[in-house]
Parts: structure tokens; sequence; C-alpha cells
């Protein structure tokens, strides 16, 4: 199938030039199979295409595939055209997007949205370093924050807990090549081991490694230039700050809790990715974003059993009543 690779620039046009089905179906096979179909069943490309049913029939195995099979949209009932806008929607907006905001955009489901966003977000996942396969180097921000918490850890955080279990935070580390990358990842906790463990595994040593004064990075000086910033003194001290992720961190919390409101924590990593994505692909426009995450449709699944369970939201812990006077124990014996 001869294909044009005209690629829409704005939002407008990218719904116009999708809304024709068969437009679309070209698009995305263009991306999957530049150098003609491929049979993803024997891999052979000797095919007829069914142009009433969108289909291609291989030659030699005779199996049928739609350009959907062994993607991010296989089995979805919605259609492609609304799989683009939502696709176009989700690199592009700076804040994110909700399910509800799909939903009303597209005319589909709230759930259905949110399952789309859920397999886009998989999409937008790229790898730790899949397409830099180098460690971080140069100069590299490391810093740690805390995300989410819900009301029934309320009165914890009332009673003074800022951080840790208690408050159903989840921590999260970030690393920030300075000019470059960001990468995140939810961590178990904050503790030395642990967050040391994630600095090796994605910092080349010999790097300068700008932290703050938590006493989990003390030690770092054995494999890396470590610079440490003291928050409660200044913030900035010539090149020693923490200032690009500080700044990623604030554009992350706006985000979810503006957009999302709620963010089960088994589900974070997901969001991390997508925003960690939009900033990464800050450089481009939004045509580029949308070809990069389309690139990486094909090979990704997620179907709603992996992510149904988890999707339950936590129970409520059971109902205790507090009574406004104390019990007073009664003394039970003959009378
Ligand atoms: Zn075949």
């Amino acid at each position: 199938m001869e294909s044009e690779n005209y690629t829409p620039q704005t939002l407008i046009e990218a719904i116009r030039h999708f809304s024709d089905l068969d437009v679309a179906t070209e698009y995305v096979a263009s991306i999957r199979w530049p150098e003609g179909f491929v049979c993803p069943a024997c891999g052979k490309q000797a095919h007829s295409y069914l142009k009433t049913r969108r289909l291609w029939k291989c030659k030699a195995c005779k199996k049928q595939t739609s350009v959907k099979k062994g993607t991010i949209f296989e089995d979805s009932p919605i259609s492609l055209d609304k799989w683009l806008a939502a696709l176009w929607l989700v690199v592009n907006c700076k804040n994110g997007i909700s399910s509800y905001e799909i939903a009303r955009d597209l005319g589909v489901s709230q759930k259905a949205g949110w399952f789309m966003l859920q397999r886009l977000r998989l999409a937008m996942q790229r790898g730790t370093f899949e397409k830099y396969s180098e460690k971080f180097d140069g100069a590299v921000e490391v810093d740690e924050t805390y995300i989410g918490g819900r009301a029934r850890y309320r009165k914890a955080v009332e009673n003074g807990a800022r951080k840790g279990p208690r408050t159903g935070k989840t921590a999260v580390v970030g690393f920030l090549e300075r000019g470059g990358h960001v990468h995140l990842t939810v961590i178990d906790s904050i503790r030395k081991t642990p967050l040391q463990k994630q600095v090796r595994k994605h910092v080349k040593p010999g790097a300068t490694v700008y932290t703050d004064e938590l006493k989990s990075y003390r030690g770092l000086d054995q494999h890396y230039a470590h610079k440490v910033i003291n928050h409660a003194e200044n913030y900035v001290e010539g090149l020693i700050h923490t200032n690009g992720l500080e700044n990623f961190w604030s554009l992350l919390k706006r985000s979810l809790s503006g957009t999302y409101v709620k963010v089960e924590p088994y589900h974070l990593f997901r969001y991390l990715d997508e925003q960690a994505f939009r900033f990464n692909a800050r450089k481009g426009n939004d045509g580029d974003r949308f070809e990069e995450v389309l690139g990486r449709v094909s090979g990704r699944r997620l179907t709603w059993d992996e992510v149904r369970d988890r999707a339950k939201p936590e129970p409520e812990p059971p109902y205790q009543p507090t009574l406004p006077w104390k019990p007073r124990a009664y003394r039970m014996g003959p009378f």
C-alpha cells in the first residue's frame, strides 16, 4: 500500500485528516510497516489488501491482520480516528489530559477514556534508555520527592507526619542531565541503600552529581563528584543546585493535582512516564511528538485484565464510631 507521509501539525488538522478511516489506517500502517506490510504471524511480505474491511491477508499463511493487531490498539472497539485524536491530545497537552476530558471530547465513556490513556502511556514509556543506551553523564541532578497521599492518612499528616508510609505518599527519585533528559523511578524508600542503588544504575561513574543535603546521599563521592546544596541556607550556589528537577516536580505535581485528581500509587509510574516523555520531547513540535509515540505502539499491549485488578480503589478502613463519652468498665458479678 502506497502511503503519503503527511503528518498534521495542529489538533484541528489531525482531527480532520484522520476522520477518514482509510487515511488513518494507511497512516498507522506506514509507520508500523515503513518498508511495506510484514505478516505478524509468519514474517512474509506477500499480501492482498481487503479494502472494505481494512484487513491485510497474508498470501503465505492466509491469516488476516488489521493494523491494530499487535499494537496498544489491539482488541479495542474504539475506532482509529478517535485513538489518533486521543494520542494527539495526550502527547501535546502540557499538563496532561484526564479521562473525563477524553470522554467528553471523543464521545466515549469515562472508563473507556481511562483505559485508552493507560494504553497510550505505555506507548509513551521510553524503556529506561531505549534511545539513549548510555547512562546519564556530565552534570546530573538527583532529587527525591513524595507524591500523593490520601484523605484516609490525613490524621497522620495532621499529627506531623510529613513523609513516609504513614502518609500514604509514594517516593519518587528523579535524574536530570542538565540540558538533556529526565528519568523518574518509583522507589520503596529513600533510605541510603535503595537510593544509591538507583544512582549507580542510572549515572555513569565520574559524573558530577548534584543533590540536596539528605543523609542518604552521603558517600556518593566515592564514585562521583558529589556537590551538595544546603536548602536551609540557600537554593542556588553557582552551579550547585537541583532547580531543574525542582521545576520538574512542580510541573508534575500541578498536573497530578489539577488534571488527574487522584492517582493510585500502583498507576503512578505510568503518569511519570507520560510527564517525562513530554519533558524529554520538549524540543520537538506537536507533529514530531505524535509521530514518535505512534512509532512505538506496536509490540506493546496492555489488557483490561492487567490494569483492572489494580484499578479497584483500596477499601476504606472499617468504620469505627467515636463515642462522645468514655466507655466505663462495668463490674460484672453478683448483684
Ligand atoms: Zn503470514
